[in-house]
């Protein structure tokens, strides 16, 4: 017990022998020092960004220096067992304690750590606000054997965070009843909002917060407009990350099960090695796809969000997201799977104008309160407003969690700058005629509706109301309906037209449609590819 004065110096030769690194990696030595001398800490680190030993160093050193256990919090089962997993076979006596163990084998861990023989113990939340597993604690902190509470995805505390679990609330009582026992948190989600609520909630006023680069400079982003969906993304795969050898381990985001399924099947037919994985597939089943993802050579996982936390493959070289994400916290989250070894990878995601319709829908049937709708709502605009943006997307990014930055070169907008044009005279058109739809008819009307009218086209609908009367009828007959609809993505994005989701999907003017009205504002849009604005405006003149 050479290293019972100082913990400290320990740290060193715990990461080389037991975990046979070299070196550590960004903050990890200072964060690492800190708790190994019994400091509070936040750890702020991106998703492969190496928390885990910030909490597993000291706890083995704290352990050695007669310290004794570190509990650590945990919100998900299968990161439990992948983590104690690799700590028994680098020989550190790690344990959980969870709803998947038996009776008897709970009873022997519980004896084991009164014994004193585990240097790590893996809880969920739910488990430490029992009092069977306080009473535990109680024992354990009056023999001055409770060394270190470790609460992994800290963010779970916050409801401005995305994954919020109300039993990380009462975590808050970890400070209260053992005082004098360090506590380091540690997120991957670090906007303002959460990073205030972990402090309020888990009570870490009196902590030192690190914050790691949140950079993945490997990572190259792209959003493209969704088109036709799925073969996008089987070009994507086959253009970027087919070989002689065969294709990449990825991960493709999807937004229900049943698009999961439905897509793995078309990638399979396609010849490519895809599962699925959801929450409603068998566990049996679940395990066993996520093993042969992590295991065999290129397999293609096809997941809803239900997949990732806690699954370290580090060479997945692509996330493709098929349908966009809720928030850019998520995306990010998602999105840094990729590349985690430092080799390049891909972050590929598709939007459209129907997927943010459905997640507002989405955010708008819930039955949230309107506060929190209200914070979801500004989340998925932050996202929208990111893939809309022709503006460097690390940038943008970087920006969303707190970091200045410059152009990266290495993202879809830095590589090939988006053509702009500027588009401030239809803006006011598509403004002007959703504003003279409603007032005729005392009614507002929804996308199609409106692009037929711009257009010119006398639908039965349009004759039906009389709308061919109007004065905005046919006025943009010169765009096509793909130009008009990116518009309108771009005019929500900025939240000068508002999507009512409990009205049919009908579009209405906010403030911000105000400015661009009266020539104040003005508007720019990217010149799409299929079908050149500038040359078709240039045409119609
Ligand atoms: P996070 O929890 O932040 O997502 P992990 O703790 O899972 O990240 O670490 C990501 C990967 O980086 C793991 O494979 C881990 O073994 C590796 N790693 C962490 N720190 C170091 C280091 N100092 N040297 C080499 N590899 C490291
Ligand atoms: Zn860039």
């Amino acid at each position: 017990m050479a290293s019972l004065a100082s913990p400290a110096l320990a740290a060193h030769g715990i990461l080389r022998e037991v975990f046979g690194y070299d070196s550590f990696r960004g903050q990890q030595q200072a964060i690492i020092e800190h708790v190994c001398t019994g400091g509070d800490a936040l750890v702020l680190m991106p998703t492969g960004g190496g928390k885990s030993l910030c909490y597993q160093v000291p706890a083995i050193a704290r352990a050695r220096a007669g310290l004794g256990v570190t509990v650590v919090v945990s919100p998900l089962i299968a990161l439990m067992h992948d983590q104690v997993g690799a700590l028994h076979e680098a020989g550190v006596d790690a344990e959980f304690l969870n709803s998947s163990l038996s009776a008897d084998d709970a009873a022997r861990i519980e004896r084991r750590l009164l014994q004193g023989e585990i240097t790590l113990l893996y809880a969920a939340p739910e488990r430490l606000n029992t009092p069977r597993f306080l009473a535990l604690l109680d024992t354990l902190h009056q023999r001055h054997q409770l060394s270190l509470f470790a609460i992994d995805e800290a963010h779970c505390v916050s409801q401005w965070g995305h994954d919020f679990r109300p039993e990380y609330r009462a975590l808050s009582l970890l400070h209260e009843r053992y005082a004098g026992v360090p506590r380091v948190a540690l997120t991957a989600t670090a906007d303002a909002p959460t990073r205030a609520d972990m402090v309020t909630h888990l009570q870490l006023e009196g902590a030192r917060t690190f914050v790691s680069s949140f950079d993945r400079p490997n990572i190259r982003y792209a959003i493209v407009e969704k088109k036709d969906g799925f073969n996008q993304l089987l070009r994507f795969i086959e253009r970027e990350h087919t070989g002689a050898n065969g294709h990449d381990a990825g991960i493709v985001y999807c937004q229900s099960r049943k698009r999961v399924e439905e897509v793995a099947q078309k990638l399979n037919d396609a010849g490519l090695k895809a599962l699925p994985y959801h929450a409603g597939l068998d566990g049996p089943v679940r395990q066993a796809n996520q093993n042969r993802f992590l295991r065999e050579e290129g397999v293609i996982m096809v997941a809803t969000v239900a997949f990732g936390m806690g699954i370290d493959k580090p060479d997945v070289r692509f996330v493709a997201h098929l349908d966009s994400p809720k928030n850019i916290e998520g995306y990010y989250q998602e999105t840094g799977r990729a590349g985690r070894d430092g080799e390049a990878a891909n972050a590929w995601m598709l939007y459209g104008l129907q997927d943010v319709v459905n997640q507002r829908r989405m955010i708008d049937e819930s039955p949230a309160a309107d506060a929190f709708k209200q914070v979801l709502r500004t989340k998925l605009d932050a996202l929208l407003t990111l893939a809309e943006s022709t503006e460097c997307r690390r940038v943008q990014l970087l920006r969303y969690f707190g970091e200045d930055s410059s152009p990266c070169g290495n993202c879809d907008n830095c590589l090939h700058p988006p053509e702009t044009t500027d588009a401030t005279d239809a803006a006011r058109k598509l403004l002007s005629c959703i504003y003279r739809v409603q007032q005729a008819s005392g009614t507002a009307f929804g996308a199609g509706h409106i692009m037929d009218i711009l257009r010119g086209k006398a639908t039965e609908k349009v004759e039906q109301h009389g709308h061919q009367a109007l004065s905005t009828f046919g006025i943009g007959a010169d765009w096509s309906e793909t130009q008009w609809r990116g518009l309108l993505r771009q005019l929500i994005a900025r939240e000068a037209v508002w999507v009512d989701a409990e009205h049919y999907n009908t579009l209405r003017l906010t403030d911000a449609a105000k400015p661009i009205l009266k020539g104040e504002a003005t508007v720019r849009v990217k010149t799409t590819v299929d079908e050149p604005a500038s040359r078709r405006k240039a045409k119609a003149q």
